[in-house]
């Protein structure tokens, strides 16, 4: 699914160099390195702050710690995403209200979002799914009416770009008024192990997420609010120093890939490929097809037959997680999640895809819908 080693030896030279000038400064946590990615990343994403700290399923947390969150408050989000978004939610002690997701799209509805709003309602948390950005219009509409805080998922969609209808464009991740991501190593901008960020125009919530970050502390051992233990390690920050600086390129490398899966699977009738949203750009950090319901773990063992590894993100909703049930959800209460949950289908994509990779991937898939 991944070549995490084909792209390492691509930089090793530069890698290399950055983790043995950290190792011999010793200065692993919080060293200089630290400060330099985030402010590269700033520039980078062209927001005000960016706050790193141990993984994006913190970022999470200490987000809706920052904000002001506090428990019984509702927070909308989707049903279909990976387990950390609602992990954190329920962590707090805050509540988790799904609303279903557009089919094409797969990104949470924002009229289902609407009709999810209640007097308890503290803030909208979109996740977006797959490298394409929701619809931050709209939901962006929503919590200025209603007085609600935005807080991004942007851990699939680093680099991906929203243009709202105004004219005016944003990276994902800085739309809210926190945005968050991950740097787990598989993710558009990997490390060699945990790490996440959050961000900000705000410079009073910068400060606390930061503060958040370090026990709560703004001076070492006095502490001002109960935080976390949540850091990005100097070595860390150094190897995505190094990569945040071919994440575009990374990035349109992907969406090639993805070109070539467009024309090549296109006209197959049993086979929905993904659909670009014309309001933002898609980094594809999954190419993720739609069978249909019935059909889709047939696909998957032709495939594995040939040797061509797929996933599923994700086979269970997060209402219907056993973890998760005493939310008192059921099966049917977002159709369309689950239907999805039963369909989906994610194929190889990375940054070192080579065409006759490509090639054999299709003329497999081909060769199951003409056969089978
Ligand atoms: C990866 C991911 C996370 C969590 O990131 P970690 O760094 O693994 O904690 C959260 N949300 C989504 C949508 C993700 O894909």
């Amino acid at each position: 699914m991944v070549d995490l080693k084909g792209q390492y030896l691509k930089i090793k030279s530069e890698i290399d160099a950055a983790l043995a000038g950290v190792i011999d400064s010793t200065a692993f946590i919080n060293g200089p390195e630290v400060a330099s990615f985030q402010r590269n990343l700033e520039s980078f994403l062209d927001v005000n702050h960016a706050v790193t700290c141990g993984n994006g399923t913190d970022a999470l947390q200490i987000a809706m710690m920052g904000l002001g969150l506090e428990p019984g408050d509702e927070v909308i989000t989707t049903p279909f995403t990976f387990i950390a978004t609602v992990e954190a939610i329920a962590l707090l002690r805050l509540k988790p209200v799904f609303a279903d997701v557009c089919r094409n799209c797969f990104n949470i509805s924002a009229a289902a979002i609407e009709e999810a709003i209640t007097p308890e309602t503290r803030a909208i948390l979109p996740v977006h799914l797959y490298g394409q950005c929701a619809d931050m219009d709209a939901i962006t509409r929503l919590a200025e009416q209603h007085d609600l805080l935005i807080i991004e998922d942007a851990a699939q969609a680093l680099g991906s770009r929203y243009g709202f209808e105004n004219g005016l464009a944003k990276k994902a991740g800085t739309i809210g008024h926190v945005g968050c991501t991950s740097f787990f190593p598989s993710k558009n901008l990997g490390c060699f192990g945990d790490g996440g960020a959050m961000f900000t125009d705000n410079p009073e919530t910068a400060e606390k997420l930061r503060s958040i970050t370090l026990h709560g502390s703004k001076v070492k051992y006095f502490h001002d609010m109960i935080g976390v233990n949540s850091r990005l390690d100097t070595l860390q920050a150094a190897i995505l120093d190094v990569k945040l600086r071919y994440l575009d390129t990374w990035n349109k490398a992907r969406a090639g890939a993805a070109g070539y899966y467009d024309a090549a699977l296109g006209g197959i009738d049993r086979l929905r490929l993904p659909k670009r949203m014309k309001q933002s750009t898609h980094i594809f950090h999954a190419y993720t097809l739609r069978t249909d319901p019935g059909e889709r773990d047939a696909l998957r063992e032709f495939l594995r037959g040939r040797d061509i590894p797929t996933m599923v993100y994700y086979p269970v909703p997060m209402h219907l997680q056993k973890a998760y049930r005493h939310y008192g959800y059921s099966e049917g209460d977002f159709p369309v999640a689950e239907e999805l949950c039963r369909s989906v289908v994610s194929i190889p994509m990375h940054t070192e895809l080579q065409e006759n990779q490509l090639d054999y991937i299709c003329s497999a898939i081909r060769e199951y819908f003409n056969t089978q």
